[in-house]
């Protein structure tokens, strides 16, 4: 994927796309994917890089939600494990196994939860992943030796999935271009035209790195600017009534030795009446999440003290050694685009999508989760075809693979100039082979799109990425033919992105 000739292709084109969609998270992603291999000719734009979003600041879960089954949400649990098991066939090389352990410090709770984790696992038929077994003290030990064991009475163990969220995006972003859609980061649509019957029929799209603007005419517009959705929809109808709220979600990622098992830590229940786990994740453990509601979502979220405190009051009190704010190597928040539903607790909002046409020409598909993405993508392409009356083509999602692993092309680079072969810092294991490649194949174009999202380097040892940024600035200044300025300008934005990442 190369962003010149994206650029080209999407301010060349003369007659309309079928659909122009505006948003590159994992619905926007998941919907080019969907319509291009339909058929139809599609347009992706986002306004910053590719799941720089809340797609790219999620658990990392594919899973069916263990809490909405305590919710009695039997649909959406059943739902999310369908979609788990096709991701897994669809995208083996991101989406692996991971065994978890509920800590049980009452035999009662290892009852009630083991019968509940039963249920999850009958729902999940033949899905793939292993059954939950319930277990002794000693092997809750054997598998989490960091668990807290005053008043321990076994556990029960299940297994959901877990994926790289950045990683699926691109991917998927690379698989709706394989398909023939035309894809641009760094494209804010900033306004909407509207025909001569006042249906919605194009996107005022500017390049972000130029800042020149032009129209991509569309026979429909799927909005799928995720928490800000109401913004695209205000610009059809300034009045548009607010279709989501903002709740942010915030994690903490600490050293390895916190959880140095290959297995999973769920504390079922937090104080304010969550989940929260403890998950082994690129070799560190990376604990969450919180559900604090909030009026507007910002560009660049960041945790709260009290988010990151109640993360590790609550962590510290199932694991032997308390982490402290010290051990933070990093921390990130990610903005949940929930459908409003009334109230004022955002933990009970539905995680269901919803499909909405507020103007003739204008789709807008939010809430879901991740693991959904894909027939969230089938329902809004079905629905954004019939308004636009495209010809009826059926899905083709269910068994589609997804675009396959970096490594192969990382070692050709690496191989053919071993310079490329250097680790960019001792304590994270990337190379400058993934910068030049990123900037290649990926249209990485600033040093955040490498270290936060194409690398997780930003998400895993904020500090690492920091010290990381002067060469990996310098690797893409050369790539990108950019000048020494640009280079500097980069670490210093990076610097001043990462001092949010930092406890
Ligand atoms: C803390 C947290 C943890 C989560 N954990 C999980 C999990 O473990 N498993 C799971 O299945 N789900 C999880 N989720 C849910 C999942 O991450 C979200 O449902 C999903 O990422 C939403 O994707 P989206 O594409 O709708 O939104 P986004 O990823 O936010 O994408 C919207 C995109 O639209 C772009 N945009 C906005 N305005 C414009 C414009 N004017 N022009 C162009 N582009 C624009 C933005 O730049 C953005 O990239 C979690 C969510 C949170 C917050």
């Amino acid at each position: 994927m190369n962003r010149a000739d994206m650029l080209a292709r999407a301010a060349d084109r003369k007659e309309p796309w079928d659909l122009v969609v505006v948003g590159g998270g994992a619905t926007g992603a998941g919907v080019a994917v969907d319509a291009a291999s339909r058929g139809y000719a599609v347009l992706l734009v986002d306004r910053g890089d590719f799941g720089a979003g809340t797609s790219s600041r999620s658990t990392k879960l594919v899973h069916g939600g263990v809490r909405y089954l305590r919710q009695g949400r039997v649909g959406l649990v059943l739902e999310a494990l369908r979609e788990r098991g096709r991701l897994r066939r669809n995208a083996p090389h991101l989406v692996r196994d991971l065994a978890f352990v509920l800590p049980c410090y009452s035999r009662w709770d290892k009852l009630v939860y083991g019968v509940g984790l039963k249920a999850y696992d009958l729902l999940a038929g033949r899905s793939g992943f292993g059954r939950s077994v319930g277990v002794s003290t000693a092997e809750v030990v054997r598998r989490v030796p960091t668990v807290r064991t005053a008043g321990l009475r076994g556990g029960v163990v299940y297994h959901d999935g877990q994926f790289d969220d950045a990683r699926l995006l691109i991917d998927l972003v690379k698989t709706a271009a394989d398909l023939g859609a035309v894809v641009l980061n760094y494209a804010p649509a900033v306004g909407l035209t509207r025909g001569p019957g006042g249906a919605v029929d194009g996107v005022i799209v500017r390049d972000g790195e130029s800042g020149a603007e032009f129209r991509a005419a569309a026979r429909v517009v799927v909005n799928a600017a995720g928490p800000f959705c109401d913004a695209v929809r205000r610009m059809a109808d300034p009045a548009a009534t607010p279709l989501v709220a903002a709740s942010q979600g915030s994690h903490v990622v600490l050293d390895r030795r916190f959880l140095p098992g290959d297995t999973a830590l769920l504390v079922p229940k937090t104080p304010d009446g969550r989940v929260l786990f403890a998950i082994p994740w690129h070799g560190h453990t990376l604990v969450g999440t919180t559900d604090e509601p909030i009026p507007a979502a910002p560009a660049e979220p960041r945790p709260t003290a009290a988010e990151v405190d109640f993360i590790l009051e609550t962590a510290g009190r199932y694991l032997a050694e308390p982490p402290r704010r010290a051990d933070v190597l990093s921390a990130f928040a990610g903005v949940r685009p929930l459908v409003r539903a009334g109230g004022a607790n955002t933990a009970a909002l539905s995680r269901d999508h919803t499909i909405r046409v507020d103007a003739p020409g204008l789709v807008t598909i939010t809430g879901g989760k991740w693991t959904t993405y894909r027939n969230m993508a089938e329902d809004g392409v079905d629905r954004a075809a019939e308004l636009a009356g495209l010809p009826r083509r059926p899905c083709r999602t269910r068994d589609l693979p997804i675009h396959g692993s970096v490594a192969p092309e990382v070692r050709r680079l690496a191989d053919a100039d071993p310079a490329l072969a250097e680790r960019l810092h001792p304590a994270l294991p990337y190379t400058a082979a993934e910068v030049v490649r990123a900037a290649r194949a990926e249209m990485a174009r600033t040093a955040e799109d490498v270290l936060s999202r194409r690398t997780r380097a930003l998400v895993l040892n904020a500090r690492a990425a920091v010290e990381m940024a002067p060469r990996v600035a310098q690797l893409l200044a050369r790539e990108l033919g950019r000048d020494g300025g640009w280079a500097a300008g980069q670490v210093r934005a990076f610097g001043e992105l990462a001092k949010g990442y930092l406890v």
